[in-house]
């Protein structure tokens, strides 16, 4: 990934650059950072750049109740982190039975929202929602990532839909001569899936042979 630059001696608001840390799980690049008040702390360079940090916290301390400092409660990250926390939290809320009603919880550390942010990253766009890997699972690092709604419904197929069980075999001399009777005799829409069903072996064999693809060395009489 290629790392944007964010040299040492910067400012963003209170806060100035001191050194580099180590990249979140994210891999997105993490800034030692010391505010006016003489704080240091670590902060996502993101933030910094996109003006959502300015001070080690102090800002919002001295503001407390005031309007959000960092500058995207209209974004779609913002509206995600709002509606998680109103279906675990808000007993009044359409799906809390679902959520906060059956005991998913937000982690306390995903209760501050920059906190979410730094480790969710920024949702890509509206058509991407907080994916929890385990349904059971709280809301937390590990257990979600942004994920569009196919994505999230193909996953839930995947954990509970398990290969179905198809012995490809050969077939038989006999079971080739039945088909083939059946097929002279008339067969009815759906009898290739059936007949597999029955032997045991995929539709596409059953219809190679109806097609006399395969086994064409054997005839009915
Ligand atoms: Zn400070």
């Amino acid at each position: 990934m290629k790392r944007i630059n964010t040299p040492v001696g910067t400012r963003f608001g209170r806060l100035v650059v001191i050194g580099d840390a180590a990249s979140n799980k994210a891999g997105q690049g993490m800034f030692v950072c010391r505010c006016d008040c003489g704080t240091e702390k670590i902060i996502m360079g993101r933030l910094l750049r996109n003006g959502v940090s300015r001070s080690c916290g102090c800002l919002l301390k001295e503001n407390p109740g005031g309007a959000p400092t960092h500058g995207m409660s209209r974004s779609p990250t913002y509206s995600s982190w709002a509606k998680m926390k109103n279906r675990c939290l808000s007993p009044g809320h359409h799906a809390y039975a679902s959520y906060g009603g059956r005991g998913i919880r937000v982690c306390e550390r995903w209760m501050v929202f920059e906190n979410f942010l730094a480790d969710m990253g920024e949702r890509p766009s509206f058509d991407f929602s907080i994916d929890r890997i385990d349904n059971n699972g709280n809301y937390e690092p590990g257990n979600c990532r942004w994920a569009t709604r196919s994505e999230q419904q193909r996953n839930k197929r995947k954990r509970i839909r398990k290969a179905p069980n198809i012995t490809r075999r050969a077939l038989t001399d006999a079971q080739v001569i039945e088909i083939l009777s059946d097929v002279s005799n008339g067969r009815h829409y759906g009898y290739a899936a059936e007949k597999a069903r029955e032997l045991g072996v995929s539709a596409e064999t059953v219809r190679a042979v109806v097609a006399r693809k395969t086994w064409r060395h054997i005839r009915v009489a």
